[in-house]
């Protein structure tokens, strides 16, 4: 079992997203970086995905909005013109009808995205915000990680077909695999039919997340990620919007025995109930140790207006915009500018 706020692959998940926040990139030093959880393609999901981003780059597109992306909106936003065109002239054919890509024309303006106007015959013609550059090349590298915090013999011969395949599919620019610390170092022999391309970092949690958590133990490959750009954009825009803390959307933050427990420079999710981290399938509607938080507790600005759900839900919310504005800022990995001590989360 590896030693870390509480012991499932949940908290451990979080872990490793909140440590990459701080310290990425294990080898090559600060590298500015959106960590996202829970995300992949049809054929694979990954834990953790790191995307490199470039700072300017990464800064225009935070002008879009805090929200991710979708392949349509992609399609309007990267095709929009600086001057009013009919939406079909500035775009290329999509391969379906149109008037799937003119309803996600719409969809944008509603965003503040584009703006659009009836042209000449009724036709929809849009732009780009006058203020608004094109849509940047803000991902540099899109690096997945697979963890498993207690990698024994069956788990590491059931990873090793997939770190395979995610070595050979051209998605990532890396691929790593992420384990926890187990008092003694990772055995070679189970790392025999990990792909050598393959980082592996050994993780040590028992003092909480910060920089100093991860060892490599073997250093990744640069690999050559040719898949289509257009699917790696997608992906990297719903880590965008995403992010890591989405769990404050799924799980009972507005439940009583709901609470943010500081684990190092993490903040983990903690149920007074079942006195441990909890998981995020069990702090769900469906739990029947659920309690909703007392009404009381939701007047008087307690301790932010609207309760303290509301209030778990706004501080995630803040930290994932502080980290952006680090990424944004050039300011590398999340220690930098900054005491070891001086921050949670
Ligand atoms: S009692 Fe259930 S819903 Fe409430 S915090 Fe614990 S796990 Fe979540």
């Amino acid at each position: 079992m590896y030693s870390g706020a509480g012991d499932s692959e949940f908290s451990f998940e979080l872990s490793v997203c909140r440590w990459a926040e701080l310290a990425w990139h294990p080898v090559a030093g600060d590298r500015p970086a959106v960590v996202a959880r829970q995300l992949g393609t049809r054929e694979r999901r990954w834990d953790t995905v790191v995307l490199e981003v470039d700072p300017g780059a990464f800064a225009a597109r935070r002008r879009l909005g805090e929200r991710g992306l979708d392949r349509d909106l992609l399609r309007v936003v990267r095709g929009a013109p600086a001057d009013y065109e009919w939406y079909r002239d500035a775009l290329d054919d999509p391969g379906f009808p149109w008037r799937y890509v003119r309803e996600a024309v719409h969809r944008a303006a509603d965003r503040g995205l584009v703006e659009t106007r009836t042209g000449a015959n009724g036709r929809v013609e849009f732009r780009r915000q006058p203020e608004d550059p094109p849509y940047p090349d803000w991902v540099e590298r899109v690096v997945v990680v697979e963890n498993k915090p207690d990698l024994d013999a069956s788990a590491a011969s059931a990873l090793a077909g997939q770190l395979r395949h995610d070595v050979d599919a051209g998605f990532a620019d890396e691929v790593w695999l992420a384990t926890g610390a187990t008092g003694r170092r990772v055995s070679p022999a189970l790392l025999e039919d990990t792909p050598v391309e393959a980082g592996v970092l050994e993780f040590d949690f028992s003092a909480g997340v910060d920089a100093g958590a991860a060892e490599v133990v073997w250093g990744p490959a640069r690999l050559d990620a040719d898949a289509d750009p257009d699917r790696r954009l997608e992906l990297a825009e719903r880590a965008y919007g995403t992010g890591w803390r989405d769990f404050r959307e799924t799980m009972r933050p507005d439940c009583r025995s709901f609470s943010l427990r500081r684990a190092g420079r993490a903040l983990l999710p903690h149920c007074g109930a079942k006195g441990r981290h909890q998981t995020a399938a069990e702090c769900s509607g469906s739990c029947r140790q659920f309690a909703p938080e007392p009404p009381g507790w939701r007047v008087g600005g307690w301790p932010v207006e609207g309760g303290p759900g509301k209030g778990v839900r706004a501080l995630l919310a803040r930290r994932r915009e502080r980290e952006r504005d680090r990424a944004a800022a050039d300011g590398g990995a999340g220690d930098a500018g900054e005491s070891a001590a001086g921050r949670s989360d």
